[in-house]
């Protein structure tokens, strides 16, 4: 055995395999994987071996078209079969909401390059005969759906990977992982010891177990799950003959089933109600290539509903049924990356559908690992969006909940109950008093809006707009005719101090740093020059800054500002989490509002707008900025939880005399539309330059250097390829929800990233990426934005519809 090697692959599961085929094909060749028995022994020799290419999240779906269009690549190489049957596949719609949700699909799927078709329900009985109509009200027919040989493809990556140069140890377990002072792992072995710069956790079933081995819990867990094999079918030999063809896949939504050919009879899998998690605590390390017990009553209630759909299968005999465990991340996809605080040790793991995503994971992962950047906007798989807050009894309930609501529609207004509350702020109940309808930001319960006396604190989820319209509508012309208060308590805080903090800062940011008292806003790149981040920076001594930035992106960004900090202790970096919880106020009122409640002179010659004071408000310390998001004349006000409760209600009552309100989340982002201003995220993420995000202005290219400079400059001299505007739309009673096409002149040119109603100017509106030369394009009407199947007709605004001159923040 190898005693030295640049990585060791814990695993050979679907995951494993191609994570160190992907390292070869990248150009590293000493390469090693580490499986404890043969390959394939975790969830993949088991799996149904579907696969698909659609996925909720655009950047997810265009990996998992990487990893089909890969198979034939791996086949080529290595000799070795996948048995790809790539039969294409129909997804089934019962309802009017799940035909919007296939309308929305397809609308994804267009700039993806997607080509998906709305097909009638006699369309998709023509392609699979053995459905009833009757239950139906149509479909969307997908090409690029099929299944292939699992455990044939698992064998395909490793020997490609094998040809490639990389090394592959079977019956060989790893027993404990050990750091070397030079930063290089011990991976021990029941059959020796392998020293490796680089482990990559691949573990699968045991991915918790490899964790453990290096102190951390990942938020994974295994699900049991069943599918069923059916005898021969004379419909399906009578479909093969008549038509020469292989029967489609069917994802039959209301029936939460899927289904598909198996020999000459079907494969039928469900997400079942009843579900049940596997070793929720610890995996046995003696569990093999093993089923686990059926549990026909289970799965009862959706085969019902499946004989009803497909009557055909009521006369099926069932040759065997597979029971199977597999592992989920708490919102079901993947986790891939280095783990924060880890020297060289990486994840790949959480891998629910290994044979739609494996690819994309080993790519992505191959890149970061030897590119220093997965090359691709995978925030969406990225480990980084788990904090410590994810626990084994979080992780438990909210897999549960995905695993139900596998074949559920997600609403843009719909929140998930599993596991909530997690996280509160001291003004939780008092919020909940009030009216407060609470969402789930990252764990931590935050406002989304509020109802009046007497009307339901509850959203009605729908793809169109709501019960909550009206009552955000108020908040909105609230805030902007008088004032208002929200919480912001899902931001990320960080404290910088040190000799070295402003050289660290002036390093990673665009922006140059402020003066002290004074506060700056600046994006963050990596060094391809795309934006990473985007932070409000606050200077409140010669050697100490306050940052605040997405609290959903804390790991992600404490992995990155630590892989920067010098090493010479000139720089300490604090994440201050929730040891910081905040109100903002906002509107024409705000300032007369805080004179009320603080002796500190915040008259507009004294507290200028982009200001930083410490000052004392309602008697408590507090940390406050001359800014909001609101974009209107307002004040953030940051204070330790103990005494967000006082400076809370002082506000509310100095406020009362101006008709004071609370506004939630949800006002919040329609009033920063008015405002053109983006969002971490939607608007800005890892795949858009600072010229295309037009965040420019904040990029000081006279700056001696920064990270991403010279891509920056690129960007700058070559003008961008692509931009960032915002549009009126003319929408009906629905607004955009984020990843809606964009048309020009009868084609797809673009995307939304988000939207909503700018209820003080009255107008739905749009932000989205057009190429740059149709930027320029301000004819009324020119643009058409597909909202639920329709396009609607769209205009940019190149100007902010509120306050374009921007006095209000100013007054
Ligand atoms: C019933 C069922 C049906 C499914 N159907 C589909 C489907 O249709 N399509 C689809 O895409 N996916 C499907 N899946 C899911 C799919 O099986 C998983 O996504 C995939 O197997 C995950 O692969 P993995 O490599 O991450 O994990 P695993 O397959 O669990 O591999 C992990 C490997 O790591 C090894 N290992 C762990 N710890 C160590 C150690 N310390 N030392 C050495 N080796 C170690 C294990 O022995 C194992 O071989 C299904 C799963 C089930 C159970």
């Amino acid at each position: 055995m190898k005693t030295h090697t640049q990585v060791v692959v814990i695993g050979g599961g679907v995951v494993g395999c191609s994570v160190l085929y992907h390292l070869t094909k990248l150009g590293w060749k000493d390469v090693t994987l580490v499986e404890r028995d043969e390959l394939t022994s975790g969830s993949s020799w088991h799996a149904a071996g579907g696969f698909h290419t659609l996925n909720g999240d655009p950047n997810v779906a265009q990996l998992q078209s990487y990893t089909v269009d890969l198979y034939k690549e791996l086949e080529e190489i290595s000799g070795q079969s996948c048995s790809l049957h790539l039969t294409g596949g129909v997804m089934l719609a019962d309802t009017p909401e799940r035909m919007d949700f296939l309308r929305l699909a397809q609308a994804k799927g267009r700039y993806l390059g997607m080509d998906l078709e709305l097909i009638s329900v006699a369309e998709a009985k023509k392609m699979f005969p053995m459905l009833d109509e009757k239950h139906f009200i149509g479909a969307l027919w997908d090409p690029i759906e099929g299944h292939l040989d699992p455990s044939g493809t698992t064998h395909a990556y490793a020997k490609a990977a094998r040809v490639n140069g990389a090394t592959v140890y079977r019956h060989t377990k790893v027993e404990e992982l050990v750091q070397t002072p030079d930063g290089t792992w011990d991976v021990i072995t029941n059959k020796g010891t392998i020293r490796a710069e680089h482990v990559v956790n691949a573990g699968g079933l045991w991915a918790r177990e490899c964790g453990r081995m290096v102190g951390i819990e990942l938020p994974v867990l295994a699900m049991e799950h069943m599918y069923l094999l059916t005898d021969e079918m004379p419909e399906v030999v009578a479909h093969n003959e008549a038509t020469g063809k292989e029967l489609i896949g069917i994802l039959d939504f209301g029936g939460e089933i899927y289904t598909r050919q198996e020999g000459k009879g079907m494969l039928l899998g469900t997400y079942e109600q009843n579900c049940r998690p596997w070793s929720p605590r610890q995996t046995p390390w003696d569990f093999g290539h093993e089923l686990l017990a059926p549990d026909l009553d289970r799965i009862a209630p959706e085969l019902e509903v499946g004989f009803e759909h497909f009557p055909a299968l009521q006369n099926a005999g069932i040759k065997q049924i597979i029971n199977g465990p597999f592992t989920f991340a708490p919102d079901g996809n993947p986790l891939v990356g280095p783990v924060r605080g880890l020297q060289n040790y990486w994840v790949a793991c959480g891998v629910m559908a290994g044979f739609s995503q494996g690819g994309g994971v080993g790519l992505t992962l191959a890149n970061w690992m030897i590119n220093g950047d997965p090359g691709y906007d995978i925030w969406g798989m990225d480990v980084a969006r788990y904090g410590t807050w994810a626990t084994l009894a979080y992780t438990n309930a909210k897999v549960q909940e995905n695993y139900r609501r596998r074949f559920r529609i997600r609403f843009p207004n719909e929140e998930l109950p599993a596991a909530r509350p997690h996280q509160t702020t001291p003004l939780y109940d008092r919020m909940l008093a009030q009216g407060a309808v609470m969402g789930d930001s990252w764990a931590l319960e935050t406002p989304l809006w509020f109802a009046p006396e007497g009307v339901e604190a509850k959203d009605v989820i729908s793809f169109h707009r709501s019960n909550d319209f009206e009552h955000v509508g108020a908040e909105c012309r609230a805030v902007r005719d008088s004032v208002g208060v929200t919480e912001t308590a899902n931001f990320a805080k960080y404290e910088i101090t040190g000799p070295g903090a402003e050289q660290f800062l002036s390093h990673l940011m665009t922006n140059t740093m402020p003066k002290i008292g004074r506060i700056i806003l600046t994006p963050m790149l990596n060094e391809n020059g795309k934006l990473i981040g985007d932070f409000t920076i606050a200077r409140t001594g010669e050697q100490k800054f306050y940052m605040w930035g997405s609290s959903q992106a804390e790991i992600y960004h404490m992995r990155w500002f630590e892989k920067h900090l010098p090493q010479d202790g000139s720089v300490t970096l604090r994440a201050i989490n929730l040891g910081w919880v905040g109100l903002s106020i906002a509107g024409p009122n705000a300032r007369k509002v805080l004179d009320k409640i603080t002796g500190e002179d915040v008259s507009n010659e004294a507290f200028r707008f982009m200001d930083f004071r410490e000052m004392d408000v309602a008697n408590a310390p507090c940390k406050v900025n001359r800014i909001t998001y609101t974009g209107d004349l307002g004040y953030e006000l940051w204070m330790a939880p103990e005494y967000q409760r006082q400076v809370y209600d002082a506000l509310m009552k100095a406020g009362e005399e101006y008709g004071i309100v609370n506004f939630g989340m949800r006002a919040l982002l329609c009033l920063r539309l008015e405002k053109n201003f983006g969002t971490w995220f939607r608007e800005f993420r890892p795949i858009y330059g600072p010229y295309e995000a037009d965040l420019g202005r904040f990029v000081k290219l006279s700056k001696e250097s920064f990270i991403g400079k010279d891509a920056a400059q690129k960007e700058f001299d070559e003008g961008p390829k692509r931009l960032r505007v915002s549009f009126m739309v003319d929408a009906g009673d629905a607004d955009v929800m984020g990843d809606e096409p964009i048309w020009h002149g009868g084609k797809v040119i673009g995307w939304i990233t988000s939207g909503g109603f700018g209820h003080h100017v009255n107008t739905s509106l749009a932000q989205g990426y057009v190429p740059a030369e149709l930027a320029r394009d301000l004819g009324d009407g020119a643009f058409e934005i597909e909202i639920l199947g329709e396009r609607r007709k769209a205009t940019i605004n190149p100007e902010p519809l509120f306050d374009p001159k921007a006095e209000r923040m100013r007054m």
